[in-house]
């Protein structure tokens, strides 16, 4: 049986990575880190499991910001397997809390580095990195050659680690490898995406919601894949015979418009776009109600208005490509929340 350490099991894609190892026969670890309320909600089904939680299933206290316990940690444990997933996740937020972004995402990816060149047992390292590291790109699609620019203190710091990690493979032979995805939803994802509170408002808009969505820029494109696909990718980089970094993308790009568009649809509501810029509007085809408006208060600082991938290599190197892709990625997500709310 082999071993995994998963930095950020409670987040949406390490929950999906934890189903995934146990479902592979992995023994599996969690880092967990200490909150004022209890907050285990994705991986609670796996917890309250007793043939797992406490037999192949095993969460420890240890926070990014505090490098001894996690190397007490990986001592003890001696994972065949690390993947780093924890950090802030959310590119709006990293402007109001840049150092903790930066401390989280980029200096913790080296400690857990440098731990990893200490240990006996050497294990293989996956580090999840962001395409927000290629910013406002000149090349469409982007692939692993592409030039890092980031536009963000999220996407600095996730190009540091990036970087980091090329440089302890090629310095120290690491089997260390980093994933550069592309935006990977589910209806696990957290309430601040916009994603997220697309998917939440046209379930809840459909059952009598009044307020209206606010959104920021609506002619932002992205690459939007299905959470629980990309997983595979990650334990797929870490089973190849040759280390290697690579863009994890679904090759077609998006725009928050057509993904809001698509979520209405599944939710039963036509949407039509009036006016145009700040003053922008969604309206319910049928009653004429506005559902979305746009507000600056949800526009980025700097904004990166397309990002898309190059899913090429992936496939050749390890044969996975995405299936579920941007508007489908929204009609899952909508069904999900319909069947919270119980419709
Ligand atoms: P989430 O925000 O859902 O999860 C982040 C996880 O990190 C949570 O488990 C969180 O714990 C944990 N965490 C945050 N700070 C700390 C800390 N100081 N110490 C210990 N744990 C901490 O993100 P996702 O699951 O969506 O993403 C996983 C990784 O992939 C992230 O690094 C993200 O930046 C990266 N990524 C994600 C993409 C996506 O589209 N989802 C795209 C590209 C990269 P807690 O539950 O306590 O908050």
């Amino acid at each position: 049986m082999k071993t995994a350490l998963i930095t950020g099991i409670t987040g949406q894609v390490g929950s999906f990575l934890a189903e995934f190892l146990l479902g592979k026969g992995y023994e599996v670890h969690g880092i967990v880190r200490r909150a004022s309320m209890y907050n285990r909600s994705r991986i609670e089904h796996l917890r309250a499991d007793p043939d797992i939680y406490g037999s192949r299933l095993f969460l420890h206290y240890a926070d990014l910001q505090d490098a001894t316990p996690l190397r007490r940690l990986l001592c003890r444990v001696e994972p065949d397997e690390i993947y780093h997933l924890a950090g802030q996740s959310h590119v709006g937020l990293s402007f109001q809390i840049p150092e903790s972004t930066v401390h989280e995402v980029a200096v913790a990816t080296l400690s857990i580095l440098e731990i990893c060149r200490d240990l006996p047992k050497t294990p293989r390292f996956y580090h999840a990195a962001s395409s927000e590291i290629f910013g406002s790109p000149e090349e469409f699609p982007q692939t692993e050659k592409t030039p890092y620019r980031p536009d963000n203190p999220y996407g600095c710091s996730k190009a540091f680690a990036t970087q980091m990690v090329r440089v302890y493979r090629n310095a120290y032979g690491l089997f260390a490898v980093s994933g550069i995805a592309y935006n990977h939803e589910s209806n696990r994802r957290g309430e601040n995406f916009v994603t997220k509170k697309i998917a939440r408002s046209a379930a809840e808009l459909a059952m009598g919601r009044e307020e209206p969505l606010v959104l920021g820029n609506l002619d932002s494109e992205r690459d939007w894949g299905f959470a629980s696909e990309y997983v595979e990718a990650m334990w797929l980089m870490l089973q190849a015979e040759v280390p290697r970094d690579l863009v994890l993308a679904t090759g077609q790009s998006c725009s928050v418009r057509a993904f809001a568009k698509a979520a209405f649809l599944a939710a039963g509501i036509q949407l039509r776009f009036e006016g145009g810029g700040e003053d922008e509007i969604g309206v319910d085809e049928k009653t004429g109600k506005v559902l979305l408006r746009v507000s600056r208060d949800f526009y980025r600082k700097v904004d990166t208005v397309r990002l898309v991938g190059d899913p090429e290599p992936a496939r050749e190197a390890i044969g996975w490509s995405a299936r579920t892709i941007g508007c489908e990625v929204a009609k899952e997500m909508v069904r999900a929340e319909l069947s919270t709310l119980g419709h």
